[in-house]
């Protein structure tokens, strides 16, 4: 847990300003990698100074920031800015051109862009909707399950629009698939099909935080994708095995459980599965017989549901209902 304190909106209890700041009311619920990039600073800076103290901070270039405080916004925007240069030297001196990071044609990124990108790219893990709350400090929006029902405003809308456009790209790339003769199967499939009809109508629609409220709101646009467990959810609360015991109001991706209503497969996740079901095989022929034999049997487990996929799947025209005669 990461304690932090407050200044500008650090109020008593009669709601007069607090010039010497107070703690923030909600700790932020660290994963890994922040705890260690907290260490790393720690140790940079003098045991009593904010962790980004411009004095510690200071590169040796360009004016030097006067008295007490944490670097300026206008140092960060050049700190993201050097962090682009750099990131792209890696990729051309790695060979991977591919991964460089284009020149912006809205200029300098800056810290509110920086954010929101984080957050695109968070929105779209299993889980992502609580890994942004929590990595965006709303420690109480990620535990409490009434997501929807809470009032919306800086983060809220933030959380909506990304994830509002995480769902819109997942029914249009599934509308997409299923174009091109693609084939879904799972108990969920004709449901997959039906979201996947309506992404035509969202295209080129500029996703305010009024439209992602009512793309949320639609229980029949509720679509994700799963990398992990590779399957696509077709989230219906009154089926969902996840979280059988709780109120919750969306999936909770990285609990899934296979004989769930809400799956569906497409050609491509039978093509992941066996992918990954030869990489178990590949590790297994590497390793001492216990283990060896564990990963034969999750690599034909796998390879068992692509083969099921691959009996049942339909395609749109066949899950069409018959016309008249
Ligand atoms: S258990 Fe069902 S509802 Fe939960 S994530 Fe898996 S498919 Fe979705």
């Amino acid at each position: 847990m990461i304690y932090g304190h407050v200044y500008k909106t650090a109020r008593d209890e009669d709601g007069n300003h607090l010039s010497a700041g107070g703690l923030r009311e909600a700790p932020w619920a660290a994963i890994a990698p922040v705890v260690h990039a907290v260490r790393v600073l720690e140790r940079i800076v003098a045991d009593d100074a904010l962790l980004f103290d411009h004095r510690a901070h200071y590169l040796g270039k360009g004016k030097i920031q006067k008295g007490n405080g944490s670097l300026r916004v206008s140092t960060l925007v050049d700190r993201i800015e050097d962090f682009v240069a750099w990131a792209n030297e890696e990729a051309t001196a790695l060979g991977r051109g591919h991964e460089v990071i284009p020149p912006d044609p809205h200029g300098s990124i800056g810290t509110e862009r920086f954010r929101r990108s984080l957050a695109w790219h968070i929105a779209r893990r299993p889980g992502g909707l609580v890994a942004l709350a929590i990595q965006y400090g709303h420690l109480r929006t990620a535990v409490s399950g009434g997501y929807a029902a809470r009032s919306r405003d800086g983060i809220h809308k933030l959380l909506d629009v990304e994830t509002a456009r995480a769902t819109i790209d997942t029914i249009s790339d599934l509308q997409e698939d299923l174009d091109d003769g693609l084939g879904i199967s799972g108990p969920a499939a004709r449901r997959a099909i039906n979201a996947a009809a309506t992404a035509p109508q969202f295209q080129g629609t500029v996703i305010t935080a009024r439209t992602a409220r009512k793309i949320l709101s639609n229980a029949d646009l509720a679509v994700c994708d799963n990398p992990n467990t590779l399957l696509m959810c077709v989230y219906n609360r009154d089926r969902a095995l996840c979280h059988r015991d709780t109120d919750n109001s969306s999936p909770s991706l990285d609990r899934c459980v296979s004989s769930c209503a809400n799956i569906a497969r497409t050609d491509h996740h039978a093509e992941q599965l066996r992918q990954r079901a030869a990489v178990l095989e590949k590790r297994a022929g590497r390793l001492p017989y216990p283990i060896a034999d564990r990963l034969h049997h999750n690599a034909d487990r796998l390879r068992t549901i692509a083969d099921e996929h691959d009996r049942t799947r339909i395609t749109p025209l066949e899950s069409a209902p018959c016309p008249p005669s």
